[in-house]
């Protein structure tokens, strides 16, 4: 049974984070640590109550298609209707438009719980929130007038389409054409693998559509934005006739069965109508501004699954009872105990909590990175969080949602063959996460764009001064406590290995970036396990300082810290060794002889 972790998102929050400083931004003068408490109390019923018990219906029923439209699991629909009736889907979007504007940090910390209690639910209300930034940044009066309201309140949800057959990582490759047509366009061609493309939760879908206007540039340069929505909308604001948009089929995948992966064809008949977004050939960079908030989304769900996973590891940990593990005390001696005292099974259980609790201390640090940039008024510390969590995202996704994977697995491991029998569920948890690392952009692409974007652009003053101000931070620990010292001489360790692989990097870099994409993601994966060490240590230090105020939870939190620097920091050597030295192999490789 899922049991919303909200003690640990609370001490990453307010302890960690300190995110009571929101309240001194413009803007967010009503947030409080108090208000955030109260939204994830109630997120956290909901998420227990209400998504965790249909998350097995969703997985082994799945979405249906028919020819008259997609149909959902009725408790999907049942869930749905509850979810937008206590104004869940308003949370994010913005106050002028019927939400509540919550900073992103809040929103991490909530869709966790989504996404940890129903995966395969929350990819609804994700898009929606992301089409909804789509139309809130750059749409029209008009647009924003006639779709947001009914967005925010989940009266209507939204996509996102932008992946075609042969348009995958390569959105460059985009097909689908959309043709001048007086006041709108008519669209025409395929996408495919587009969540929640088609379904019968609302009467209305708003699908935000990359496509090519006729006579537009070629590549990248010559995308645009459109609002396609499944039933065109007349001018009284009441549904009218369907549009030229069909769900033609649905994918039969490894997970996230009761979210539908719908192929929508565009234009069989006379066009789809569509709405222009923006200025023409500006798509992708409108797709970009949302990518952030978008990416941050798909990184929590790999540390939300690994939470999920890991409360059921432990609870089955507890339970299993085999064997006597070597060096048991006396009292026990001669009785069989349950497998969580043997060492390895000990060992695997720490790591995914240590894990989940870096991968989720990173993402909300990000989170709030982007939260001050938004609303403060300082010039200077604007571009500087905005810089900190524009680095941050890619790390946040494409290590999150890597690790993701492979703890989901490893809580199989815990489970031994029962792992493997679908009837203990843990098997979901891994066939859910295995996408994550993949949509939203592979982890390869996630990693360019750590390098490319990120790092080379400036010549790695972001990621320099990042380095920088956690060793600063660091260095700055001072403690009698044997084991905090450790902790943080590992975090210093894997700083400086992080520090040294940047710097071979610079140097390549200008030989072409050939040299260093062979060692892109091995880079994305030093820079997780080192920005995630480095909050550890300081999670390390805080307990070591509260430890009476809660003895039992500021213990577990030091027990974790130790372990993170004594099993995973050292990966970080691992990985810069790989990064310094592994290029050619991979550079002068032949695919012919592989
Ligand atoms: C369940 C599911 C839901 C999805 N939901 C949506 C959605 O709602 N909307 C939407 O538009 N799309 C959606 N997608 C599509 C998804 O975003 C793409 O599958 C993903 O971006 C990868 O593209 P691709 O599948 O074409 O793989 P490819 O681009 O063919 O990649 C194959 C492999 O090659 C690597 N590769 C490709 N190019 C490069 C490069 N330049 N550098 C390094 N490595 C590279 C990739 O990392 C990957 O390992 C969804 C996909 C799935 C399976």
């Amino acid at each position: 049974m899922y049991r919303a972790p909200l003690k640990e998102i609370r001490f990453v929050l307010h302890e960690l984070l300190d995110d009571s400083q929101l309240s001194q931004l413009p803007g967010l003068s009503e947030y409080s640590p108090e208000l955030a408490d109260s939204v994830l109390a109630g997120a956290a019923t909901f998420a227990e109550e209400i998504l965790e018990p249909i998350n097995r219906i969703g997985d082994r029923q799945g979405a249906r298609w028919t020819s008259g439209g997609v149909i959902m699991p009725t408790e999907f629909k049942t869930a749905y209707a509850k979810f937008v009736e206590a104004g869940w889907s308003q949370l994010r979007a913005s106050a002028d438009h019927g939400g509540h504007s919550a900073p992103a940090v809040l929103g991490t910390a909530v869709e966790e719980l989504w996404a940890s209690s129903n995966l395969a639910f929350k990819l609804c209300p994700m898009l929606t929130q992301a089409a909804i930034e789509a139309v809130e940044r750059c749409g029209s009066e008009e647009q924003k007038r006639t779709y947001l309201p009914r967005m925010i309140s989940g009266e209507w949800t939204g996509t996102m389409n932008l992946t075609e057959p042969q348009a995958g990582s390569d959105l460059g490759a985009i097909r689908t054409r959309a043709i001048s047509d007086g006041a709108h366009y008519r669209l025409f061609g395929q996408k495919i693998f587009i969540t929640y493309g088609d379904h019968d939760l609302t009467p209305n879908i708003v699908h935000l559509v990359l496509a090519r206007i006729e006579g537009a540039p070629p590549g990248t340069k010559g995308i645009s934005l459109f609002i396609v929505p499944k039933v065109l909308i007349n001018g009284d604001g009441t549904l009218g006739a369907p549009n030229d948009v069909r769900c033609i089929s649905i994918e039969h995948k490894l997970g996230i069965h009761g979210s539908p992966t719908c192929t929508l064809t565009y234009g069989d008949r006379a066009g789809a109508i569509g709405y222009l977004v923006g200025e023409p050939n500006r798509g992708l960079e409108y797709m970009f501004i949302m990518m952030n908030a978008a990416r941050l989304s798909v990184g929590l769900e790999g540390y939300a699954l690994s939470e999920r996973a890991y409360q059921q590891a432990l609870e089955f940990a507890r339970n299993r009872i085999q064997g006597r593990p070597a060096g048991a005390s006396s009292a026990v001696d001669g009785k069989r105990m349950p497998i969580a005292y043997h060492p390895d099974v000990k060992r695997m259980l720490l790591t995914m909590k240590s894990y989940t609790d870096a991968a989720r201390a990173l993402a909300l640090y990000g989170a709030l990175q982007l939260d001050i940039a938004e609303h403060t008024s300082d010039e200077t510390a604007r571009t500087a969080a905005q810089t900190r969590g524009e680095l941050l995202v890619p790390i946040i996704k494409g290590w999150s949602t890597e690790s993701g994977v492979q703890l989901t697995s490893l809580g199989i491991q815990v489970h031994g063959g029962m792992g493997y029998i679908e009837e203990t569920g843990a098997a979901q948890f891994l066939r859910d996460a295995r996408i994550t690392s993949i949509y939203e952009g592979t982890t390869g692409i996630q990693a360019n764009d750590l390098l490319g974007r990120k790092v080379l652009r400036d010549n790695g003053a972001a990621i320099v001064a990042f380095i920088a101000d956690m060793e600063a931070d660091l260095e700055q620990i001072v403690s009698t406590d044997v084991s905090i010292c450790e902790n943080k001489s590992a975090a210093l360790e894997a700083v400086g290995q992080l520090r040294n692989a940047t710097a071979t990097l610079l140097e390549r870099a200008p030989a072409g970036h050939e040299r260093v994409q062979a060692i892109a993601v091995p880079y994305l994966m030093l820079c997780g396990i080192t920005a995630g060490g480095w909050l550890v240590t300081r999670a390390h230090v805080l307990a070591w300082r509260k430890a009476d105020a809660d003895p039992e939870f500021y213990a577990a939190k030091r027990q974790t810290a130790r372990f993170y620097a004594s099993h995973i920091l050292p990966e970080a050597l691992a990985l810069a060794r790989v990064v310094v030295s592994g290029t050619d192999a991979v550079r002068e490789a032949d695919p012919s002889l592989m």
